[in-house]
């Protein structure tokens, strides 16, 4: 192919200059915080996570020595969350599934992307920004001042009403427009136009946001059963022996990790619950006649 460029006709490539192929860390070995998960204090980010990418490298190499100066210090340790951020939609993906191919981010990974958007990251991390003491002190009043109009503004819709119904449902409406609405609610007018406009996009999808909101909420509970008790999955009849196989390989910390898991289908979470659940019930039988005898 070089050879059909016009100049190239005799070229010779002696090395490949772009190396496709890369080692890294698996990612059984890496925690949430980006910490190794074998050592107190190395903290990775990068290409060695598997992920390809300026801008995947950046904000990983941003938690991960925001969270090696917390670790020196003895602070907890900080894990951005899924539903909040791409960060987190990015960690979460590299430490739970693992990537086969070099790992790029699109928007099309977060489930939750119209909470996702540019115009409320300020307000969607400024409380994350400010716990891993990445906001100097000028921009946290700036951002202050920002989330306090966006609540200003929140109230004046809450509160006003046009043609016959609530504002804040009024920006709902398909073709509903930030300028319209100033005009119609000369209230708003002192207040900043970009943060008008990014609280109508909160109103007019909040049905959707809520809805994933929820889904983040079972997916939390999922989180807190831990599989930790469970030495080995291949004599769980409970599953298909395909996922006892993947499973085995992986060993998720929670059923929420197992969930996302590619191959283990939500019948094979239930089989994992109906298993713990029937474990449990041996337990406290057993303890029973411990205590009886
Ligand atoms: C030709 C090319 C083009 C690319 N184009 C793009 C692009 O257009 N857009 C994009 O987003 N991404 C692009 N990428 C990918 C991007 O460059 C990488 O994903 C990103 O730089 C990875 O960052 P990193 O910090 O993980 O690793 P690196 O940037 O590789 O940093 C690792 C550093 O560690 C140092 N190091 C290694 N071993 C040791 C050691 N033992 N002791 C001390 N230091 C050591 C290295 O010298 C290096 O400075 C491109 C990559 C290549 C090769």
């Amino acid at each position: 192919m070089v050879r059909t460029l016009p100049g190239f006709k005799e070229a010779i490539i002696a090395d490949y200059g772009y190396a496709v192929e890369y080692s890294f860390i698996h990612h059984t070995e890496i925690t949430p915080a980006l910490r190794l998960r074998r050592t107190e204090n190395v903290f990775v980010a990068g290409q060695m996570c598997g992920t390809s990418g300026y801008e995947e490298a950046a904000a990983q190499g941003l938690l991960a020595g925001a969270n090696a100066a917390r670790a020196g210090k003895g602070e907890k340790l900080l894990i951005p969350l899924r539903s909040n951020s791409y960060l987190g939609v990015m960690i979460d993906d590299i430490v739970s599934k693992g990537t086969d191919e070099p790992y790029r981010l699109f928007s099309s990974r977060a489930e939750n992307r119209l909470h996702l958007r540019q115009d409320n990251a300020d307000r969607r991390l400024y409380e994350f920004g400010k716990s891993i003491g990445v906001l100097s002190e000028r921009k946290s009043i700036l951002l202050e001042g920002n989330i306090n109009e966006a609540v200003k503004i929140e109230k004046v819709l809450d509160k006003s009403v046009i043609e016959g119904c609530q504002a804040a449902l009024w920006c709902r409406r398909p073709g509903a427009e930030a300028e319209r609405l100033v005009e119609l609610i000369p209230e708003l007018a002192s207040f900043n136009k970009d943060i008008i406009f990014s609280i109508m996009l909160d109103e007019k999808y909040s049905g959707y946001i809520r809805r994933s909101l929820k889904r983040d909420e079972s997916r939390r509970r999922a989180s807190s059963v831990s599989l930790s008790s469970i030495p080995s999955y291949m004599e769980i009849k409970e599953i298909c022996w395909e996922a006892r196989e993947v499973l085995e390989i992986a060993k998720p910390q929670t059923l929420a990790d197992a969930g996302r898991i590619p191959g283990i289908r939500p019948t094979d979470l239930e089989g994992l619950l109906l298993y713990l659940a029937g474990k449990r019930s041996t337990w406290n039988s057993s303890s029973k006649k411990g205590t009886e005898r």
